[in-house]
């Protein structure tokens, strides 16, 4: 009577599996391979040695291995020891002799995943056997793959924890940074004002001029730290509409020379446009462009000494990825540069480079914030932003922006 899976109870019939039988005995090949394609459809290879059996599993892809013990030349335990040591992934049966035990206890406990023993109903049991081996090997397989996914999840939810963690430390840092940025001015109008009304200084005299001209200044400079604030807050919440519009660039980079020339020339710096060759028409919101010009060059007059240049460049620029048109604005400084380490951060929302001298000249203060709301806006334009800069020889800021088609 033929003995098919069915009929022994076997719930998912292997179908299409590869399985390598290596038995040097080719009447027990021919049973096994009898009883396997009788009940299973499964292929069976055949290899009469370990050595054979080996190098068939490492050039072939087998669902499973079934191997008689007793061979000449390498047994089966050695062929089981050579397929972990070459990290062969295949569930692996033992044929052992009659009161073998301690071959297959010493199989099973190097990895073999089950064994048989070679007696009249062998071949009755084997295709159970192998169905249910192959069932094990894929449910450890499965719980193998949940348990790697579970752990790559909880590594990525740890790391998401711990960039939070570092956040929530740069925003504390951030506001105690912003209170200080605000106190020192507040103070200085709160003194300012108080030196005039209670007569130490007249407002219509030189002296008393002079004391409303500072507190002057720092409503001025306060009104540049709320306005980073609200937008960065704007940003952030994904709320700053751009009124795009074709624009051009000349026009764009005069506008934000202009407004900065005042605080160039106070520091004896040469601050100058080179124009493009061509007319270079952009599809942008003129003023948030005007907007991070002026940022960047307002830091390239506080970054740069006395006596120093920076050039605003405008030119076209064939982005090869994707390739699109561009326009790349170049905001070039001689002044202290920027170390290598520092480069990769100052983009960072509240990341402040430390600068030896910063604290010291009230001009050198800032909320950190300016470049991340420059790379914002710049993102919102599908453009680009960077910088390339070596400590002491002076910075180059540059974005670029699609051209107007
Ligand atoms: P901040 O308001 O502090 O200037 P930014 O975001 O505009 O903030 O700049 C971040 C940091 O990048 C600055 O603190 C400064 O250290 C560095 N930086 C920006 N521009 C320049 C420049 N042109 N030269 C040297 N360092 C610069």
């Amino acid at each position: 009577m033929t003995v098919t899976a069915v009929d022994l109870g076997i719930r998912k019939k292997p179908e299409g599996e590869k399985i390598l039988l290596i038995e040097d005995n080719p009447d027990h090949a021919y049973l096994v391979r009898k009883s396997i394609s009788e009940a299973l459809k499964s292929q069976v290879d055949m290899a009469g040695t370990g050595e054979e059996g080996i190098a068939k599993l490492k050039s072939g892809n087998y669902d499973l291995v079934i191997s008689d013990f007793n061979l000449p030349g390498m047994d089966g335990m050695e062929i089981l020891q050579m397929v972990k040591e070459f990290n062969i992934d295949v569930p692996f049966i033992m044929l052992t002799g009659q009161g073998d035990e301690k071959v297959a206890v010493s199989a099973m406990k190097l990895g073999a995943y089950n064994y048989v023993v070679k007696d009249d109903v062998c071949y009755t049991i084997l295709p159970r056997v192998i169905s249910e081996t192959l069932t094990k090997y894929r449910a450890d397989k499965e719980k193998e793959r949940f348990e790697r996914e579970i752990r790559e999840k909880s590594e990525a939810l740890e790391k998401a924890n711990q960039e939070l963690k570092k956040l929530d430390e740069l925003k504390s840092e951030f506001i105690s940074s912003v209170s200080h940025e605000f106190r020192n001015p507040l103070n200085s109008i709160r003194e300012s004002v108080e030196l005039v009304l209670d007569g130490v200084v007249n407002a219509n005299e030189e002296k008393g001029r002079r004391i409303l001209e500072i507190a002057k200044t720092s409503a001025e400079r306060l009104t540049i730290l709320v306005n980073d604030l609200l937008d960065f807050s704007k940003l952030e919440a994904g709320k700053m509409k751009m009124e795009k519009e074709p624009a051009d660039i000349k026009r764009i980079v005069q506008d934000a020379v202009d407004s900065m020339r005042p605080l160039a020339e106070k520091k004896r710096l040469k601050l100058e446009i080179v124009p493009p060759t061509e007319k270079i028409v952009v599809f942008a919101d003129p003023l948030r462009i005007i907007q991070v010009l002026t940022n960047l060059i307002s830091n390239a007059i506080k970054f740069t000494p006395e006596d120093g240049r920076i050039d605003v460049i405008a030119e076209p620029f064939d982005d090869p990825k994707p390739p699109v048109q561009k326009v790349k604005v170049s905001v070039k400084d001689t002044g202290i540069g920027i170390s290598l380490e520092n480069l990769s951060r100052i983009f960072e929302r509240f990341e402040q480079v430390k600068q030896p001298h910063r604290g010291k000249t009230p001009e050198l203060q800032g909320t950190g914030l300016g470049l991340s709301i420059c790379q914002e806006i710049v993102k919102l334009h599908q453009g680009n932003i960077w910088a390339e800069s070596e400590l002491g020889k002076g910075s180059t800021f540059i974005f670029t922006l699609p051209r107007y088609r």
